[in-house]
């Protein structure tokens, strides 16, 4: 009888194999501040609303399909004209691997910047589909002309540009994105997943560009357990999306909750403002230290090059704090730590932990 691996050396593809799967740190028991969630707990009064609405969800059917609650609760929230689509993922991750899908014919080529957000070049790995990054600048600005020049070489299918970008937490110039927008000959994905945090937006340059889509999460506004991203562009662009849509991708209890706290807007905006000031007390007590680098942020985390990352990581690990270690995994981010901003006590034990301090 032939073994199980026999038969996935068979069939599965080599590039999948060579994969690892991605795994998530264990936090139990950890301060968490690896995944840039939203550190607040929801105040009693806002359970009580989740409670309601979900216990009148009809858990023996299908959820909506087109989860016309979620979308015009988001339309509501955000301002969304009606003259735009919206396509739902679940989370932005899914909308990633939808936009991937949607143009990965023999031959195309998709685009992002490096180091930008794994999941660009990880969902062209499954997609069979070429994937290009071209290196930021050494400030992790965007390189006009080193995007120029990739572009008008490979002609990308897609590119994806995160605004501000993960893991490096910086807003790329508008101009430098302009300049893409202008230069692509195909689709440009404007991934907003922190514009609670930036202050600015491409959503109002939706009708300047036919070839751009904003992708946006509600995962760092405090419902990062619901898993909702939202896709916003000119319709011709959402329909085709619709069609790779899996057909119940927004489960039930997702659509029952997300309009419940979207409504919350005062309680959103109160959260977003304290962790933009904690933003800056900790990037402040940072820079104090010697031999530490903090880079301009419009994130909830804040990007430090510290001394030692590896040995900082685990100083903080042992006072029980989960911080990312990006050492390693670009020559940019060489002895960087991403530490995504926590509630005040919780930045207080992270500065209290960093060996600087001790
Ligand atoms: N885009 C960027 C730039 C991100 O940093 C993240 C999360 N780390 C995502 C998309 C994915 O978010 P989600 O799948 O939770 O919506």
């Amino acid at each position: 009888m032939r073994a199980p691996s026999e038969f996935v050396a068979s069939v599965v593809r080599p590039e999948i194999r060579a994969l690892k799967a991605y795994e998530v740190t264990d936090a139990a028991g950890l301060i968490k501040l690896d995944a840039m969630e939203n550190p607040y707990p929801l105040p009693q009064e806002v359970r009580a609303k989740i409670a309601a609405a979900v216990a009148d969800v009809p858990i023996n059917r299908y959820p909506d399909g087109g989860a016309k609650a979620v979308k015009s609760a988001l339309r509501e929230a955000f301002g969304i004209g009606d003259d735009l689509g919206i396509v739902l993922g679940n989370g932005s991750d899914e909308l990633i691997q939808m936009l991937t899908v949607a143009v990965a014919a023999p031959g195309a080529t998709i685009m992002a910047p490096d180091p930008s957000f794994v999941m660009y070049r990880m969902n062209a790995v499954y997609a069979g589909v070429r994937f290009v990054g071209v290196p930021l600048a050494a400030d992790f600005s965007l390189d006009p002309k080193a995007m120029q020049q990739a572009i008008e070489r490979e002609r990308p299918a897609l590119v994806f540009l995160a605004y501000p970008n993960n893991p490096t937490g910086n807003l790329f110039a508008p101009e430098h994105m302009d300049a893409v927008l202008r230069a692509a000959p195909g689709l440009v994905v404007v991934d907003e997943a922190y514009h609670a945090f930036a202050g600015t937006s491409f959503l109002p340059r939706l009708r300047d560009y036919p070839n751009l889509v904003v992708m946006r999460t509600v995962s760092k506004i405090g419902m990062a357990g619901l898993r909702l991203g939202y896709a916003i562009g000119a319709r011709e662009w959402t329909a085709e999306l619709e069609k790779i849509r899996q057909p119940y991708n927004l489960n039930a209890l997702t659509q029952a909750v997300a309009p419940v706290l979207l409504r919350e807007g005062a309680m959103l905006e109160a959260q977003a403002t304290s962790i933009k000031a904690e933003r800056t007390r900790i990037a402040a007590a940072l820079s104090a230290l010697p031999g530490v680098q903090v880079f301009t942020t419009h994130t909830n985390f804040v990007l430090a090059r510290v001394p030692d990352a590896p040995r900082w990581f685990e100083r903080l690990r042992e006072a029980r704090i989960l911080v990312k270690n990006l050492h390693g995994w670009h020559p940019l981010l060489a002895n960087c730590l991403r530490i995504t901003v926590g509630t005040p006590e919780e930045n207080s034990a992270v500065l209290a932990a960093l060996p600087a301090n001790r």
